[in-house]
């Protein structure tokens, strides 16, 4: 059974910086199982894994504009430490939910100077060449209920 709309794909991958240095891995533990064709992988991946099977390796490096995008300078903002009240002991690399000038959404903290702090809306990968090496190790069909959840049910994904 090779990879196309509406299958349950289950995968192992590693997932590199353009230094070599790992970002993401499926390690040792359960694959990543998620429904193709439904926005649930980055597009670059699926366009890749898509006609693929069990068994076949995958290596691709996949552009931000496939990835998680471009970094927009307009989703980094600066403030003044008092607006983050509530948020004790304020630190780079810290991930919050913030009200923005776009409304709620997650940042992260990228600079502490004196009083201000600096929170980038972006994805922490947005801007970065993802280089993914991908095994397939398993393709099913999706039930009924997964289809129209739009998402994977069961071991390696998730229950409700
Ligand atoms: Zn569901």
């Amino acid at each position: 059974m090779s990879i196309s709309q509406d299958q349950v794909v289950s995968i192992r991958y590693t997932l590199k910086d353009d230094a070599g240095g790992v970002i993401d891995t499926s390690g040792d533990g359960a694959p990543l199982t998620y429904l193709h064709g439904h926005g649930n992988l980055i597009p670059g991946l699926e366009r890749e894994l898509a006609g693929k099977g069990v068994g076949d390796k995958v290596q691709v490096k996949i552009a931000p504009a496939d990835g998680y995008g471009e970094h927009d300078a307009a989703l980094v903002q600066r403030v003044p430490r008092r607006a983050l009240k509530g948020v004790p002991n304020v630190r780079v690399g810290m991930r919050l939910h913030a009200q923005t000038e776009q409304g709620p959404r997650a940042v992260t903290v990228t600079q502490v100077t004196g009083d201000m702090v600096t929170l980038d809306g972006n994805h922490p990968l947005a801007g970065q060449n993802l280089n993914f090496e991908v095994e397939v190790t398993e393709v099913r069909s999706a039930t009924a209920e997964e289809l129209s959840h739009g998402h994977v049910h069961g071991p390696g994904g998730h229950d409700h």
